[in-house]
């Protein structure tokens, strides 16, 4: 054991002797403390929450049920899953992506006579099939939030809630409301499909090895009235939008190249209305923004032809791009930013275009 992580672990362990003084925290046979058995991967995300009040509180919060199946997402040495086994849920399947960290949970468990409850299933939760489930609580590997909240939210599972320990800054954006500085396209398109509320913040010293960055806990729960929408064109449509959050839509849809190419989109020879999207487009959807530099260059040679733009007849581009200005005006949001807009004033704008035959995937 190096000796930054001996010495984090002699401190936490003196912290721990403290904590667990005072607090009524769930008894266990293994302690919470990391007894350096192996080396811990940094880059696999592999810091452990000791903090047993923290632990205690994120399986308070996430208010587990009789006959609840639990999925929780990198289980780890078992910390949090030891107190999801003890509480009243009937079973917990956990995904784990390190053999190492599969037989520390299987001997927890073990140890505490709850091995009959526990699943464990060896895999990168991102790619791995989750059983069913009603609630998924987790203090998951930081580097998976985005993908793993789309697998989630954007999948096809049916669940309750999902009480997830997040970087501090990624927590504050998947809570944050329109006109917040946070506010981006994963907000938006959380908010479609899901309310978010912020639980608490845990500091980084309760972690071994200590991480760089703080922590929240947030609880996401499914909408159960979600707004009529076409889901995958609603996410092709936050794409462009907020693209370029800093610009008006005014300033967005003004552009000659983004015309252009919905011009092609919205004029597929063939198109789906219940395209569902792809694997690809899911895990993709809670990227972070980048105010990406829009050209106004078509990159398209017409030979010199004044009829025509990008190889389309110019009168019909002329008008669809008319009918997009149109559409902002009588919607009065040509002069606002996307990120001031609630999803209803956004999603009113996107009906609006798609009625006047601009689409977006
Ligand atoms: N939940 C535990 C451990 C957190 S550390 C605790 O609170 O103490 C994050 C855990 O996620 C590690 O065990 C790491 O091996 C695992 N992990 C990292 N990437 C993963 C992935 N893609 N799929 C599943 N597990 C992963």
């Amino acid at each position: 054991m190096n000796r930054a992580v001996s010495n984090l672990r002699a401190r936490h362990v003196a912290r721990l002797g403290s904590f667990c003084a005072s607090s009524s925290s769930s008894s266990s046979p293994a302690s919470e403390a990391w007894d350096g058995r192996f080396r811990l991967h940094k880059p696999r995300g592999q810091h452990l929450l000791t903090n047993p009040r923290v632990l205690d509180a994120i399986a308070r919060h996430a208010a587990l049920r009789p006959g609840d199946a639990v999925l929780e997402v990198g289980p780890g040495t078992g910390n949090l899953t030891a107190r999801l086994l003890a509480s009243p849920a009937a079973r917990v399947s956990a995904v784990e992506i390190d053999p190492r960290m599969v037989d520390a949970v299987t001997a927890r468990a073990s140890a505490l006579n709850l091995a009959h409850k526990l699943t464990v299933i060896l895999g990168d939760a991102v790619e791995t099939d989750f059983p069913e489930f009603d609630v998924c609580v987790a203090n998951i590997p930081y580097g998976i939030s985005s993908p793993l909240i789309a697998k989630l939210l954007f999948g096809t599972y049916r669940f309750r809630t999902a009480t997830l320990l997040l970087q501090k800054e990624f927590a504050r954006r998947l809570v944050a409301k329109p006109g917040d500085s946070e506010y981006n396209r994963l907000a938006a398109n959380v908010h479609m499909v899901a309310e978010t509320r912020l639980l608490m913040d845990v500091s980084k010293r309760d972690f071994v090895p200590m991480p760089r960055v703080d922590s929240s806990l947030v609880e996401i729960r499914p909408r159960v009235d979600m707004p009529e929408a076409d889901l995958a064109e609603w996410l092709a449509f936050t794409r462009e939008c907020f693209g370029q959050k800093n610009k008006t839509l005014g300033a967005i849809f003004k552009q000659k190249r983004k015309i252009l190419e919905l011009f092609k989109r919205s004029h597929r020879t063939k198109r789906c209305a219940d395209d569902a999207p792809g694997r690809g487009v899911i895990l993709g959807v809670l990227d972070d923004d980048n105010d990406e530099a829009c050209s106004d260059d078509d990159g398209n040679d017409d030979n010199g032809r004044s009829d025509v733009v990008a190889g389309f007849n110019k009168e019909d581009v002329g008008a669809f791009k008319e009918r997009i200005a149109n559409a902002l005006e009588s919607t009065e949001l040509a002069g606002k930013r996307p990120s001031q807009l609630s999803n209803d004033e956004l999603l009113r704008l996107l009906r609006l275009l798609n009625e006047r035959g601009v689409w977006f995937q």
